[in-house]
């Protein structure tokens, strides 16, 4: 089957390093663990939201649109690379932040700021409940706005996701991986991931590690990921119909919910780093990364397993969580 060919815009360097983590693995005394390294993908920071923004961005483009209008957390590492791609592409970039201006701008915040962008503050709104508004003022001023949807996670940001695997598959020299961890917040990585092991006949197991127990979302994540492999289907002209059923959507590890970092992601930022050099972030990948390794260390992901972590990105806002990590107070010798 001849799949739709969809247009895209280069925004990142691709492919990404896959690393071997072997001294984290020899810790664990768990099974060979890789890493596929999004958050090198290049702009301004890294981030698999970029993947995403190369398909999405290439659209508003095409419709001939001036500005763009995103939301997120005020630590968005979406919002933060959709500021850099916009300054890129010469738009526009309209950003609302969820909760109030902090005194100080820190980690992606800043950079928001850096790359000129227009920040409205949105309180307890937080997955862009103001975006329909906003994007009217723009109209009415004059502007061509474009509303790339909370995460960058729509058929054309799962898209990506495709790709991606498809990079994965050209890379790996090794034996066939036997899970694939990440975290899953907007569900447009999933859903890629998904489509991606399916065009390409892969057997790993798609774990998504949920980071966030909100569910003031339209449907329940599940659902909404399930619905979002299904309709990125069609648009590409795969005869597949994915139901919630065959999700694996772990969440054993929201703790307190969104962003609220705790031992746990301490500890594996800080195993990560140590042992490898490699920094994590407090919201997602430290999330999922602990995960990871309550799952080896149960034994639900044994020494025979063959794993791959995909690092999606977020280190700059471990700048702005300073207060929560365990590393503040350094030790002094
Ligand atoms: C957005 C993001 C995710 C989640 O990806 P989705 O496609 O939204 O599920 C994971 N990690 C980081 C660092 C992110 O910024």
């Amino acid at each position: 089957m001849k799949l739709k060919h969809i247009e895209k815009t280069s925004l990142g360097f691709f492919p990404t390093p896959l690393v071997e983590l072997s001294r984290l693995s020899d810790f664990l005394g768990g099974p060979k663990i890789f890493m596929k390294r999004d958050d090198l993908t290049g702009l301004a920071l890294g981030g698999n939201k970029t993947r995403k923004l190369e398909y999405i961005l290439a659209d508003a483009l095409k419709q001939g649109c001036d500005t763009v209008i995103t939301a997120g957390a005020a630590q968005s590492n979406h919002c933060r690379q959709t500021a850099a791609a916009a300054a890129k592409l010469n738009l526009e970039c309209h950003l609302l932040l969820g909760g109030e201006a902090p005194p100080e701008a820190q980690g992606n915040l800043l950079l928001d700021h850096i790359f000129d962008s227009k920040i409205h503050w949105t309180g307890s709104n937080r997955k862009g409940e103001d975006i329909a508004r906003i994007f009217a003022e723009l109209k009415a001023a004059g502007k061509k706005p474009y509303l790339v949807p909370y995460g960058g996670s729509n058929k054309l940001g799962a898209v990506s996701f495709i790709d991606a695997v498809a990079e994965l598959q050209q890379q790996n020299k090794g034996p066939e991986f036997s899970h694939i961890v990440f975290a899953s917040s907007s569900g447009g990585t999933h859903a890629g991931l998904i489509l991606g092991k399916q065009i390409y006949k892969k057997t790993f197991d798609l774990v998504g590690i949920n980071i966030d127990k909100d569910t003031n979302t339209s449907l329940p994540f599940d659902q909404l990921i399930a619905q979002l492999v299904n309709s990125t289907a069609k648009l590409i002209g795969l005869d597949y119909t994915f139901s919630k059923n065959q999700l694996i959507l772990n969440s054993d590890y929201v703790g307190d919910g969104y962003g609220i970092v705790g031992p746990q992601e301490n500890e594996a930022i800080a195993l990560t780093a140590k042992l490898e050099g490699i920094l994590l972030d407090p919201v997602y990948t430290g999330r999922a990364m602990a995960g990871l390794m309550h799952l080896i260390r149960s034994g639900k992901i044994s020494k025979n397993d063959h794993v791959l972590f995909w690092h999606t990105g977020g280190a700059p806002s471990l700048f702005a969580y300073s207060d929560d990590l365990a590393f503040s107070q350094a030790d002094v010798c």
